[in-house]
């Protein structure tokens, strides 16, 4: 068996579900669409995403000088007992279990070494997962794994696009696999789909819109003409992904990385939960990424759009955070439900308030502002 068929079988044998290899030249044309992004602001709210960063990630040789080839992996992180058919709290299903940066690092190191051992000498590699400079879906592209969707998404045969992605930089002498020659044709139903309108053209997802964006990176306030779009997200979004017609043959992840017990929660726990109690529940987990303040005030938004009565102690509790952000939200969602008891509510917290963001929710959510 020569390297590369090697590679490929290693691969599979250490937990990966599709390798594809490809060169090391420059992804000029992944390069000219993540700055044209850029330059249309469909990444504002991303700082770290810069076009100097997008100018590293899309050279393989300025991250690494000896490469020689480009190893590409994708784990399907699928599972049809999905904590979301059961939570009023819903969760993205990468997120569903161990941070995935964790497992693909474990898992690609692990890969090298047993590759070390197959060849019998130092390999001189680099490994990233998306939090890397490098162009992960380009890669992907390139090496035959799947297509660019619509939604911006990698779209692979078998499993769809319920794949994380990582990639390896190595000095080795690989051959390469070729594209895919598949696209999305005349399909547009993710873009129809989504409940925010963010996929603004084909490959083109404004994150300013979009609910994975918000409830995720956003640290401040989501905009109030978006809330009753985010539905009962809490954590990311798979909307774009649930209707997309690749995604229905479905196959469950290998992988026990992925537990759903783990990150299981509902609205009221998130409203009601401690700072300590938030850490302990999602420690080593993607939710930590959103923090404490970020779970609670997508917990008030999806609340607001439940309108569970359960939800409404805490949101009351909310209504009193330390964060002001979350009180905002906690007023936003109270005014969803609009009772006489949460008028109430909301007018006596309206004597003690001072934060003047605060303020003008409460205004809102109880119909006395100047500025709707
Ligand atoms: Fe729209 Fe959700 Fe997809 Fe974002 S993740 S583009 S909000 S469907
Ligand atoms: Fe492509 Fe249709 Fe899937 Fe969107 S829903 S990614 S257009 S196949």
């Amino acid at each position: 068996m020569n390297l590369s068929a090697t590679i490929h079988q290693m691969a599979y044998e250490h937990g990966f579900d599709l390798v594809g290899i490809t060169s090391t030249e420059d992804f000029l044309a992944a390069q000219e669409h993540a700055i044209d992004q850029v330059n249309k602001g469909h990444m504002d709210g991303l700082n770290w995403y810069t076009k100097a960063r997008i100018l590293r990630g899309s050279s393989p040789s300025v991250l690494m000088p000896e490469v020689k080839s480009i190893i590409s992996l994708g784990l399907n992180y699928y599972q049809s007992r999905n904590a979301n058919d059961w939570s009023d709290a819903h969760i993205a299903k990468y997120a569903q279990g161990r941070d995935y940066h964790k497992t693909l690092k474990t898992m690609m190191r692990n890969y090298i070494n047993a590759l070390e051992k197959e060849v019998d000498y130092g390999i001189s590699a680099k490994w990233y997962v998306d939090d890397g400079p490098m162009l992960d879906k380009a890669i992907a592209q390139r090496s035959g794994l799947g297509w660019f969707g619509k939604n911006s998404n990698i779209l692979s045969k078998r499993y769809g696009s319920w794949i994380l992605l990582g990639e390896i930089l190595t000095d080795l002498s690989l051959e390469s696999n070729e594209p895919l020659l598949t696209n999305c044709g005349d399909c547009t139903i993710c873009i129809d789909m989504c409940p925010t309108e963010a996929i603004v053209e084909p490959y083109q997802v404004n994150t300013s819109l979009c609910i994975s964006f918000h409830t995720i990176e956003n640290r401040g306030s989501v905009p109030i003409n978006l809330r009753k779009s985010f539905g009962q997200w809490v954590f990311g979004c798979d909307i774009c992904q649930d209707v997309c017609p690749v995604n229905k043959f479905q196959a469950d992840t290998r992988s026990n990385q992925f537990d759903t017990n783990r990150t299981s929660t509902s609205i009221l726990e998130l409203l009601e939960m401690s700072e300590q109690a938030f850490k302990a529940k999602f420690a080593g987990t993607p939710v930590m990424r959103a923090k404490y303040s970020g779970m609670q005030r997508n917990a008030c938004i999806a609340a607001g759009n439940h309108l569970d009565n359960a939800n409404l102690p805490g949101l009351l509790k909310c209504l009193e955070a330390i964060d002001p952000i979350v009180r905002s939200h906690a007023a936003w969602a109270l005014g969803q439900f609009d009772t006489t008891a949460t008028r109430q509510a909301l007018k006596i917290r309206r004597k003690s308030e001072e934060d003047a963001g605060v303020i003008t929710e409460i205004d809102i959510a109880l119909g006395t502002s100047t500025n709707q």
